[in-house]
């Protein structure tokens, strides 16, 4: 049994879970079957990993929302069959991969060129320009029209 389902075992026999500075809290207004509280206490770390996946996915502002339902998709999922294959899907890797392509609109550092498969953060896009100043999403920061630079500058597609 994985995390995910004793936690869904758990609230279905009435357990709430709360939160509270990383440790998990319940209640429940009648005690809970012996075997759910027996396997909340074999699945501890992993539960609590869930409610706050659970937490960030439900946060709007979570910039990080989309490594979180990566995760949250992972643990959720049953065990693998079959040894992992690279070419499995794997929502975990897949996820985090997306996650970390993610490149804001702009940034000061030149040195830090876009690589390959970088998205833009705001727009998707993956057209970026750079000059001595840093890189920049050419959809959401377009060059000006008179823009005259001090030093080299260069367009990358990625
Ligand atoms: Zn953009």
């Amino acid at each position: 049994m994985n995390a995910a389902s004793v936690l869904a075992r758990a609230e279905a026999a009435g357990v709430r879970f709360v939160l509270d500075a990383g440790r998990v809290r319940m209640t429940s207004d009648r005690p809970p079957p012996p075997d759910v509280v027996t396997d909340l206490r074999q699945h501890r770390d992993d539960v609590a990993h869930l409610l706050a996946l659970r937490e960030a996915v439900a946060d709007p502002g979570e910039h990080d929302g989309a490594e979180a339902v990566a995760l949250a998709a992972h643990h959720a999922a049953a065990a693998h069959p079959h040894a992992y294959k690279p070419t499995d899907p794997d929502p975990l890797r897949d996820g985090l991969l997306a996650a970390a392509m993610r490149r804001p609109p702009a940034w000061a550092d030149n040195l830090a060129e876009p690589s390959r498969g970088s998205v833009c953060a705001s727009c998707a896009g993956r057209r970026w320009w750079g000059d001595r100043l840093g890189w920049r999403c050419a959809t959401c920061h377009p060059r000006p029209r008179d823009y005259r630079p001090s030093g080299r500058w260069r367009e990358v597609q990625t």
